[in-house]
């Protein structure tokens, strides 16, 4: 697994084609397992909640698969999400698979890394595969975008609930767990109570897929959890359960994962696109003259794209 998920990692060409072909070869043995996307603060718990929950779902038969997207690892090199022994029991289960996440790369690298080495986790038999994020920057969106149940870990101070709130991340969660429950009975009593009202006022206004008020449909849920002391981790999972379910049941899981699957396949083009036409011999050497001329305000930025547009278009068909 890890010399697979090493190879889709690599940006060498080879290596690339050798990778396309090994994803060809997998995917008929992946989408089985449940992709559970787990974000929250530094500090909140994360590898506490993720450590507790693993091991309880290896007792059930379960064999699980942990991933990360740290995104501030990417930003200064250094790495939130994996410099500390985390998941001390968890890492060691010869039933548990646990990846570190790659020091290198944009956010875009990053998740597409861990979005393929999904892949190899499902392949080779993991039926539970977690990815997890730290709550900083564009990461959030990224798990939600490739995981069948999006979870958000929150303290039991008001305060950062407004946090999550604000920067829309909240409106992504299909079940928001306040940890450390524990530690105050009462704050996280209050948290669940905002949080509920809060994802209510969401769901009528906000997402749609969260609108519908009929029993069959999953409505965003909050739960008390201490993954310190383990407490909560059982009625957690009964609540993904019956999540899966349900989504199953009206091919909502489906459908998102199809979404997903397409979505991505556009981020990648998109991204593929902006690579080539930054590499582009006409394009760079119009570059630097409509770069200066937007900046000293003698040409429209509109105009100046359309030109180098233009010029990266003409470029190619003169190659075709
Ligand atoms: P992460 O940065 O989100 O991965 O957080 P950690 O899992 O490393 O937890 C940060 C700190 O909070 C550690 O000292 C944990 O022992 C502690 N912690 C995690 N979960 C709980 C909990 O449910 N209750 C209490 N009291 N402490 C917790």
């Amino acid at each position: 697994m890890a010399k697979a998920i090493t190879l889709l990692e690599s940006t060498r060409a080879d290596h690339r084609a050798q990778g396309d072909a090994l994803l060809t070869e997998l995917l008929p043995h992946t989408g089985h397992a449940f992709r559970l996307g787990i974000s929250g603060v530094p500090g909140v718990g994360k590898s506490t909640f993720i450590e507790a929950l693993g091991l309880h779902l290896i007792a059930q038969g379960h064999r699980v698969a942990v991933l990360a997207i740290d995104p501030s690892s990417t930003v200064s090199g250094g790495s939130i999400l994996g410099d500390k022994t985390r998941m001390e029991h968890l890492s060691v289960h010869p039933q548990a698979y646990i990846r570190p996440s790659p020091s290198s790369g944009t956010l875009g690298g990053v998740a597409a890394k861990t979005r393929e080495a999904m892949l190899v986790c499902e392949a080779a038999g993991h039926d539970v595969v977690i990815v997890e994020t730290v709550g900083v920057g564009q990461s959030e969106t990224a798990v939600a975008g490739m995981t069948d149940m999006f979870v958000l870990l929150q303290l039991p101070n008001a305060g950062d609930d407004l946090q999550a709130i604000k920067k829309g991340v909240m409106e992504l969660a299909d079940l928001v767990v306040i940890n450390k429950a524990d530690i105050d009975r009462d704050a996280a009593t209050r948290a669940q109570a905002q949080i509920t009202s809060a994802l209510r006022i969401l769901g009528q206004h906000g997402n749609p897929e969260h609108a519908h008020h009929d029993a069959s449909h999953w409505h965003p849920q909050v739960l008390q959890l201490s993954a310190l002391k383990g407490e909560g981790v059982d009625a957690f999972w009964q609540a993904v359960t019956r999540f899966r379910s349900l989504q199953e049941a009206d091919g909502r899981l489906a459908s998102r994962r199809r979404h997903q699957a397409l979505a991505w396949m556009w981020e990648r083009i998109e991204s593929g696109l902006k690579q080539a036409f930054r590499q582009d011999p006409a394009v760079r050497a119009l570059l630097p003259q409509m770069t200066n001329e937007v900046e000293q305000g003698t040409l429209a930025a509109s105009t100046a794209a359309r030109r180098l547009l233009d010029a990266l278009k003409t470029n190619g068909e003169r190659h075709a």
